[in-house]
């Protein structure tokens, strides 16, 4: 079975892809229980981000990396905070112990007001491939999920953003939705799939498993 680090630190989202990934038959190991640490995410887009994260991981372990960057780019603040999602409140000088919260509570207060119809958005997923961490050609799969952004909070399911996210596919926010309805529609499910189709032509070993 092909050994696969997964480069991301952040417990929800290792669950979130180790679940989508379960049935495929690679064994994901989170990049944590491989003593990686967390690199500075320098980049200017999702692709750069991901790409500098999986590069790290394979880099530390020397196996195949797989890293996600995501975020949720919201039209009325002219795509904000898309790259900057995970740090949305501290990037605004607030301090916390609980970002999620604090980033909810921030876009809540940036949308103060501002009508249905424009509180358009949508999550984007970059995920990427590398065979190791010198690898010229990694392999980038996109998905990205449309949705508007709530008044207020709904829902206690998943992670980050989802409270606040309507999901017009099943016409209720993102946390009320169950794992597996989130993964058959959502940005990251999205990428995943396109990344399990075109995994066995970077990794010829795992399409015979
Ligand atoms: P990253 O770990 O740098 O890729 O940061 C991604 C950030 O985007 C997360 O911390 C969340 O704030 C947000 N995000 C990405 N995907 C989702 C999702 O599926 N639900 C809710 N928030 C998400």
């Amino acid at each position: 079975m092909q050994k696969i680090v997964l480069a991301s630190s952040n417990a929800k989202k290792v669950k979130e892809l180790t679940e989508l990934l379960a049935p495929f038959n690679h064994q994901i190991i989170p990049q944590t229980e491989l003593g990686v640490a967390d690199v500075p995410e320098t980049g200017t887009t999702f692709v750069e981000n991901a790409i500098i994260k999986a590069r790290h991981a394979a880099e530390v372990t020397g196996l195949p990396a797989i890293a996600d960057d995501s975020g949720i780019e919201v039209d009325f603040l002219k795509g904000q905070p898309g790259i900057y999602s995970a740090r949305f409140a501290t990037m605004h000088g607030i301090k916390t112990d609980n970002p999620d919260q604090a980033n909810n509570d921030l876009l809540v207060e940036k949308l103060k007001g501002v009508a249905a119809e424009k509180r358009t958005g949508r999550y984007q997923c970059i995920l990427v491939f590398m065979r190791h961490a010198q690898d010229p050609t990694p392999l980038i799969c996109h998905g990205s999920w449309q949705g508007r952004i709530l008044e207020a909070e709904i829902g206690s399911g998943g992670f980050g953003y989802d409270p606040l996210f309507w999901c017009p596919e099943h016409q209720c926010a993102s946390a009320e939705l169950t794992p597996e309805e989130k993964a058959n529609i959502s940005h990251r499910g999205k990428a995943l799939r396109e990344l399990m189709a075109q995994l066995p032509k970077y990794l010829p070993e795992a399409s015979s498993t």
